[in-house]
């Protein structure tokens, strides 16, 4: 099992892949969340449904979570906030918890602590304040804006870690935001949601790990031609909308190419892979367009990048 101070302290980023999986529920995959985990700092990039369970059980150091960050406001990527706050103060966290997002975190944040008032109180009744310290309990809003579309904004810059967001389209969801992440000369890129775009592309140059969304159309839409045979109209207008905000796998691995991304993780993956066939369709075309490695996301995989000599 993973040391939690070593991580922490040993100068290189580790980045866990604590959600593998798009919205449509799957006993294989949960949603999105990303861990990013270097000097001192534990960031957390999306926090689906089920994903903060991922954090405790691969033992990541949850009492030292220092943020997180939100792409947009989908419930696959935001349904776990309330137990990351509550589980980290639990679990010993010693300062108020930020969550930065796009304009609109603060509706989203004050939900969530409005929800967890109650159990927050009885906690602090049952534990006591000494043990469970009412100040640290609460999340707090910091929303990002962008003033320029084609700018990237730097919105964390602590211990050698700089985190800037960029818009993304994942239209009609606006904004919302793809994060790079940037840490003694390594490069981390997380799309978010989108489709591809110039701006996804310029905010992406020189990644050493790109994390992009991917939703294979082909066998999303065998699925479609299934559900109007049984006539699952409702069924039939949500998959068939899904289509106009996604990429698919090959648009990935284009993304991929453009970037002169080192390595292509796929994540957000819909619709779920069942065996190792349907990981081949999923990924089919994709080895002709990236030269890189292409890694098929799940659920806590591990990343760790040693410091570069040159700091870029
Ligand atoms: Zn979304
Ligand atoms: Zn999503």
């Amino acid at each position: 099992m993973i040391s939690q101070d070593k991580i922490l302290k040993d100068g290189k980023l580790h980045i866990f892949l604590l959600g593998s999986g798009g919205p449509l529920n799957n006993n294989t995959r949960v949603t999105s969340s990303i861990a990013v985990i270097g000097n001192g700092e534990f960031i957390l990039f999306d926090v689906g449904p089920g994903t903060f369970r991922n954090a405790d059980v691969m033992r990541l150091p949850i009492a030292n979570l220092s943020a997180i960050f939100l792409t947009h406001f989908h419930s696959d990527h935001i349904g776990d906030l309330g137990e990351a706050n509550m589980l980290s103060w639990v679990n010993g966290r010693n300062k108020p918890l930020e969550v930065y997002g796009p304009m609109g975190i603060e509706k989203v944040v004050n939900g969530f602590i409005m929800a967890y008032e109650l159990d927050t109180e009885y906690r602090i009744a049952h534990h006591g304040s000494d043990i469970l310290q009412p100040e640290f309990s609460k999340l707090m809003s910091k929303p990002i804006l962008i003033e320029n579309y084609n700018d990237r904004k730097l919105c964390f810059d602590r211990n050698e870690l700089k985190i800037y967001a960029f818009e993304v389209d994942h239209s009609p969801v606006k904004p919302a935001f793809g994060y790079r992440i940037e840490y003694k000369g390594n490069v981390v890129v997380i799309t978010g949601d989108t489709i591809k775009t110039e701006n996804l592309v310029k905010h992406s140059q020189n990644t050493d790990l790109l994390f992009c969304e991917a939703i294979s159309y082909e066998m999303l839409n065998n699925i479609i031609t299934g559900a109007n045979k049984l006539k699952l109209t409702r069924y039939v207008r949500i998959l068939t909308d899904i289509k106009n905000y996604h990429m698919e796998p090959i648009t990935a691995a284009k993304l991929a190419k453009e970037a002169k991304a080192k390595k292509l993780v796929i994540i957000h993956i819909t619709p779920p892979l069942t065996n190792e066939f349907a990981e081949k369709m999923y990924l089919k075309g994709v080895d002709g367009i990236f030269d890189g490695e292409v890694i098929l996301g799940s659920d806590c995989m591990k990343f760790k990048l040693d410091p570069k000599k040159e700091l870029s």
